[in-house]
């Protein structure tokens, strides 16, 4: 066992149901690795959002060696850090902080690496010249970040809301020049998927409070891959509609180990072991 335990928190609002502390405990107790993870849910404690600074630096008083940094305050967090991992900084987004020896903050991102991460694992060799991406929110923009940085060339981006997928476009195409990144509608779906390598889906459409699919499973072909972020469950009725249409498939439970196992890196210096928190995660999710 390390001499003095690990102390990491989860801070954001709503926190309480996450399996994000059981994930980075579990694997350190394999690890040999005496570590505390513990949710800071600002609504329970009634500290504003915009207090993030504030609770960054007691977190670093109160011997803190990390925080993952979750909604609404990942973009909030940001001003408030001494150094900025350059993708992280590029995206304008921070879920993981980590505090050095001499107690500096660093902000990290683990949600755009764990996407590329859990897309390698679970999609090799797929091809990613032409995405749609259907979802602009939060983590749809870290997963546009990570399909750019995979090497999509031409990423269509659609979301009910027009003026964020034009907007995500637009930045995203800025600092990524070498990609065409496009906003497009609901309308153009028909003409974009036949002509596209995959589509990653990244709306709440498939969770168990919003049942359903963000678009028709006619337009799914099979040389199409489908890629979920949703893991609340994991077998979304686009992933089944998915194989039913015979397109390979990725769930949303490898960005969400992913994005676990990269800050445990980050944290720790450790390279977990990936296989057995997946295999933890997925006894904890519903399929
Ligand atoms: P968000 O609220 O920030 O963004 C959702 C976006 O989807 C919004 O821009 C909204 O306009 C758009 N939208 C909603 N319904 C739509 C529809 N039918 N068609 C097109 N666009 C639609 O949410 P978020 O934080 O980005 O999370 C989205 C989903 O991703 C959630 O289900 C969340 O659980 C999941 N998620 C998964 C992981 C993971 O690790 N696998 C990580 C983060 C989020």
């Amino acid at each position: 066992m390390n001499p003095r335990p690990y102390l990491v928190g989860l801070v954001g609002t709503g926190v309480g149901p996450s399996l994000t502390p059981a994930l980075h405990m579990t694997e350190a107790r394999a690890q040999g690795l005496d570590y505390v993870y513990r949710t800071i849910d600002l609504d329970e404690l009634a500290i504003s959002p915009t207090r993030i600074g504030e609770v960054v630096s007691w977190a670093r008083a109160l011997g803190f060696d990390a925080l993952n940094i979750t909604h609404p305050c990942k973009q909030l967090v940001l001003a408030h850090l001494d150094d900025i991992d350059p993708a992280a900084a590029a995206l304008g987004a921070v879920n993981t902080v980590v505090f050095d020896a001499d107690g500096r903050t660093r902000g990290h991102n683990t949600d755009v690496t764990g996407f590329a991460h859990g897309f390698a694992e679970g999609l090799p060799d797929a091809a990613t010249d032409t995405v749609v991406l259907v979802g602009a929110g939060g983590a749809g923009t870290a997963v546009a970040d990570a399909l750019v940085r995979l090497g999509c060339l031409n990423l269509h981006i659609v979301d009910l809301d027009l003026t964020r997928a034009g907007q995500l476009a637009a930045d995203l195409g800025t600092r990524h020049p070498h990609a065409r990144v496009m906003a497009a509608g609901f309308d153009d779906l028909p003409d974009l998927l036949p002509v596209s390598d995959g589509v990653v889906h990244a709306t709440p459409t498939g969770m168990a409070a919003h049942p359903g699919m963000a678009f028709p499973a006619e337009l799914l072909h099979p040389r199409l891959w489908v890629a979920d972020i949703v893991y609340r469950p994991l077998n979304t009725a686009l992933l089944q509609a998915a194989r039913a249409a015979g397109c390979r498939t990725l769930d949303g439970g490898h960005m969400a180990v992913h994005q676990a196992t990269d800050a445990f890196a980050l944290i720790t210096g450790i390279t977990p072991d990936a296989e057995r928190m997946s295999k933890h995660f997925r006894s904890l999710v519903v399929d």
